[in-house]
């Protein structure tokens, strides 16, 4: 008796799942996806409004839930590092009191430049959704194709010098006292 019920339940669970449109599903998807990089939009209009740096949005989601909305405010902070996704990843952390986003996703209007995909990548977050690619950008002079072009390139053609091996033995040093105290890896 007990396994029909559950037979039962099992097809009612089938026939909703066939009842549902797919192309209903999708068209949702788009529409909170659209509404998250809306909300980033109308951030960075306000940050090129308010002149706190370049047209950049950020919006940061967790289970369709609004966590973080922010743009660039490299002019404001005088902060080269203050882009749109930065300070919405900051924002986030803040919030969720975790540097683990592994459960967000980021909608920035603009495709993130080297560094924020570093920081994208140190956060965890699952998934990307961008608005223009770097060539929009640089039609408007931000240049992060030579930044990605950078870092293509083998050490000693790159524009910023590098000098590895400085105090080698007491930097190496660091990492010993780390292990001994059992920290967490991150
Ligand atoms: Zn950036």
């Amino acid at each position: 008796m007990q396994e029909r019920e559950t037979g039962a339940s099992a097809a009612r669970h089938v026939r909703r799942l066939w009842s549902i449109d797919p192309t209903a599903v999708q068209r949702s998807n788009l529409h909170f996806m659209n509404r998250y990089m809306q909300l980033a939009i109308e951030s960075a209009l306000e940050g090129v409004r308010k002149n706190h740096g370049g047209p950049f949005g950020a919006c940061i989601t967790q289970n369709a839930r609004v966590i973080a909305v922010a743009h660039n405010t490299v002019l404001r902070d005088r902060d080269c590092t203050c882009h749109a996704e930065i300070n919405a990843i900051r924002a986030a952390s803040k919030k969720l009191r975790c540097f683990d986003l592994s459960a967000c996703e980021l909608y920035s209007t603009a495709e993130p430049c080297p560094m924020c995909l570093a920081a994208v990548f140190w956060s965890r977050i699952r998934k990307i959704h961008i608005g223009v690619g770097r060539q929009v950008a640089a039609r408007y002079g931000f240049d992060d194709a030579r930044l990605h072009a950078e870092f293509r390139l083998p050490q000693h053609r790159r524009v910023m010098a590098i000098q590895t091996g400085v105090m080698r033995e007491a930097c190496q040093n660091l990492f010993a006292e780390w292990k001994s105290l059992h920290r967490d890896l991150y």
